[in-house]
């Protein structure tokens, strides 16, 4: 439902729970989070409001990161419950991904992913993605890369916005049927599903075309689309008031 990333130099933690406060209005029924730090991923999420995130978060504070990723789920399949929210991530704990959509073949997928080996742990078709992402990066070393030769396999509408503990100080995104928004910061990038999540950093936003992937970093974005291409980005300025 709603999404936002963010790299750079503040606290994730904070500007990621900021940005998820800021979509609530869309209606939600579980929030997660995940921050890379110390060369690993660190993950909390809770079915109900955001504040039972913010109170887990709280008595198990995770470690400072300044890259992380942040969910409010809207269920399609699978329950709200803690183990069904997002993000979800590989078995190796490595690979952290949040989803907006509704991935089509995703039963297909995960009776693959089950064949290979792979352990799936909750009800959702989103949990597919952090498995095939993990497997993609191990051979190609670079989650956009990755991120790209997963979405060539996905049928439906999703943003996807994903993190990996061996590709610190990145985050990457892609989306296909659904919005995912860039925010160009000073030294610091965001993305979200909507931009009310980081007007509050900065006012200079690039669209997401459909299916492109985005790289998010401190010092830019690079967009492609899902065969590696460079696409066109048009940078424009969000001017309307978001204050309420
Ligand atoms: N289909 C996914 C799920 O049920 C994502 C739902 C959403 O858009 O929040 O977990």
């Amino acid at each position: 439902c709603g999404i936002v990333g963010y790299v750079g130099g503040q606290s994730a933690q904070d500007v990621v729970v900021a940005g998820l406060k800021r979509l609530e209005y869309r209606g939600y029924d579980s929030a997660g989070i995940a921050v890379l730090a110390d060369g690993g991923l660190a993950a909390a999420k809770k079915a109900g409001k955001l504040v039972n995130l913010e109170k887990t978060l709280a008595e198990e504070p995770l470690p400072a990161g300044t890259t992380g990723i942040g969910h409010t789920r809207w269920a399609t399949h699978g329950a709200p419950t803690d183990a069904n929210a997002h993000p979800h991530l590989d078995n190796a704990g490595r690979v952290a991904v949040v989803h907006n959509g509704i991935i089509e073949n995703f039963a297909v997928l995960r009776a693959e992913l089950a064949e290979r080996g792979h352990d799936l742990a909750s009800e959702t078709d989103t949990e597919v993605v952090a498995h095939l992402l993990a497997e993609a990066f191990s051979s190609c070393a670079d989650l956009a890369e990755a991120m790209r030769q997963v979405c060539r396999q996905l049928e439906g509408a999703f943003t996807l916005v994903a993190v990996h503990a061996d590709a610190p100080d990145a985050v990457v995104g892609a989306r296909r049927n659904s919005p995912l928004v860039v925010g160009v910061g000073e030294d610091e990038s965001f993305l979200a599903s909507d931009v009310a999540a980081f007007i509050a950093h900065t006012r200079s936003a690039i669209e997401l075309g459909q299916d492109q992937v985005v790289e998010l970093r401190r010092e830019g974005v690079t967009v492609t689309d899902f065969d590696g291409r460079p696409a066109e980005v048009r940078k424009y300025h969000v001017d309307w008031d978001v204050s309420a």
